[in-house]
């Protein structure tokens, strides 16, 4: 059978190491453990991005940080400053600290001097050459992509405490050569049952808490979503239960075994599990996966019907919301559309520093957490984040609102989305969802949203409303202005309050 570990496959994606030309400059993604960072090092990405870049930095949809127009000549400086700040892959496999912060410095990064911005393809070269067993610290970038809630360890209504669990699996992704083959977009879930999660993002592999008579144990999927009644995705399989489930000691063999069976068993053009999945059947996968385990390894029918029992609550990443520990909440806000200036990441710090636990968490909604607020802080910490801008109430329009780079930032672009998503706040109906995209690459959401505005031209789009047909849904009006959607998307959204109904 062909072996996916053995193909380099080149990637077009950004990443620390690998910076990306794009229309206002290059991209510099900077992946983020649980979307975690401390207060110093969002100071160092805020200093960063005003000395080589142009002083913007984007949240993604990943919860990451990606800094924005970097100058041709700063790349190596940037990244240099980035990897001491602790920002870069482990160094060397498994390599973590006591309090499980991931290590790496500059020196350690050996093919740093070696980045070329100018040439994505070939990001791998350096896989090749790497000793057995070891992985290339580009490749290392590109492998960590594990999801948890952003409230995770905090959340009241959480099952499992992710944040170790998240840590080691961070760990394994980078610890073994092989796992290089791994597509960038490769991502895993890991759902502790917190009320503030992302469950419309298909994963590779999903793994979420469930509470079983004699203690919590792990139900996983593969190329999906956790099922939950409150997670209407078209894209996603959100009906299809559970695979199975082990206890949170196993997870990480479990974790180990899949990717491996993966890589024994896709093709070289293969790169996501639902590629692999259309020509596998799960159980053939399952009882491949359980030669890598010592523990049993098949499907458990009792769990086809499976739910996540907690309902989700994206709106509780924007306000104050109380933490498990009583007396501490979480402050929460949406920086318009994704993005900061480096002036506003440095105030948040502060405002990490001087009233919560001295870190941010970023979230899959581009926005940002600041957790351990104490409740008598919260009102000033929130007073705070609306005077730097940033949208703190989910009745505010602009937190309904994504948009991809657009045409200032983008040369695929058909139309300055960011500028037209500002336009459409002002007229934007109550309570819909909406994404503008410059192309059908979809950039800005890795689900389907409500409603997607498709730019044709400057300044009109096509208008897709999600259901059951693949990509952004079906197409209910082409070439619009953002008037013109505008006062379409409010009988579409509330049928109930159009003319002819009453
Ligand atoms: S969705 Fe298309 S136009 Fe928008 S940033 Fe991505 S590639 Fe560019």
């Amino acid at each position: 059978m062909p072996d996916a570990a053995l193909v380099l496959r080149p990637s077009a994606c950004p990443g620390l190491l690998r910076i990306v030309a794009a229309r206002d400059g290059g991209i510099c993604r900077i992946k983020l453990p649980g979307g975690e960072l401390s207060a110093l090092q969002a100071a160092v990405i805020a200093e960063v991005s005003e000395l080589h870049a142009a002083g913007v930095v984007e949240l993604t949809n990943r919860a990451n940080l990606q800094v924005r127009g970097v100058r041709s000549g700063h790349e190596t400086a940037l990244i240099a400053m980035l990897v001491d700040a602790g920002l870069g892959p482990i160094p060397e496999a498994g390599a973590v600290d006591a309090s499980g912060v991931l290590l790496a410095t500059s020196a350690d990064i050996s093919d740093t001097s070696r980045f070329d911005a100018a040439d994505a393809s070939n990001t791998r070269s350096t896989t090749a050459q790497q000793a057995p067993g070891s992985i290339s610290a580009s490749a290392a970038d590109d492998v960590r992509n594990v999801m948890v809630s952003p409230t995770a360890g905090r959340d009241p209504f959480a099952l499992f405490d992710t944040r170790l669990l998240c840590v080691e699996l961070l760990a394994l992704l980078q610890s073994e050569a092989r796992f290089a083959a791994l597509s960038p977009k490769f991502a895993l879930l890991l759902d502790g049952g917190e009320r503030l999660a992302r469950l419309d993002h298909p994963h590779d592999v999903w793994l979420a808490a469930t509470q079983a008579e004699d203690g919590v144990r792990f139900v996983f999927g593969l190329a999906g979503c956790p099922p939950a009644k409150a997670n209407a995705n078209a894209d996603a399989d959100a009906d299809a239960g559970a695979l199975a489930a082990v206890l949170p000691s196993q997870v990480i063999e479990l974790v180990r075994a899949l990717l491996h069976t993966f890589l024994d068993l896709a093709a070289p053009d293969a790169t996501r599990m639902r590629h692999l999945l259309a020509t596998h059947p799960l159980d053939a996968l399952l009882q491949h996966a359980q030669t890598y385990v010592d523990f049993p390894l098949s499907r458990d029918t009792s769990l086809a019907n499976w739910q996540r029992p907690t309902p989700a609550d994206a709106a509780l990443r924007l306000g104050a919301h109380a933490q498990r520990v009583v007396g501490m909440l979480h402050v929460g806000g949406q920086p318009p559309l994704g993005r900061l200036s480096a002036a506003t990441l440095r105030s948040l710090a502060t405002l990490a520093q001087q009233h919560g636990n001295g870190t941010l968490r970023m979230t899959p909604w581009q926005s940002v957490l600041l957790p351990d607020i104490a409740a008598d802080a919260a009102p000033a910490v929130l007073a705070e984040m609306n005077a730097l801008g940033l949208a703190c109430d989910p009745a505010q329009p602009i937190t309904h609102l994504i948009a991809c780079a657009g045409s200032t930032g983008c040369a695929k672009s058909l139309a300055d989305t960011k500028a037209d998503a500002l336009l459409l706040a002002d007229r934007l109906p109550d309570g819909v969802d909406v994404h503008l995209s410059g192309c059908p690459r979809s950039c800005a959401a890795a689900h389907c949203a409500p409603y997607t505005l498709l730019a044709a031209a400057p300044g009109i789009y096509d208008l897709y409303r999600r259901d059951s047909q693949p990509g952004f849904g079906s197409c209910v009006a082409h070439q619009l202005t953002i008037e013109q959607a505008a006062d379409m998307l409010d009988p579409l959204a509330h049928p109930a309050r159009s003319p002819s109904d009453a």
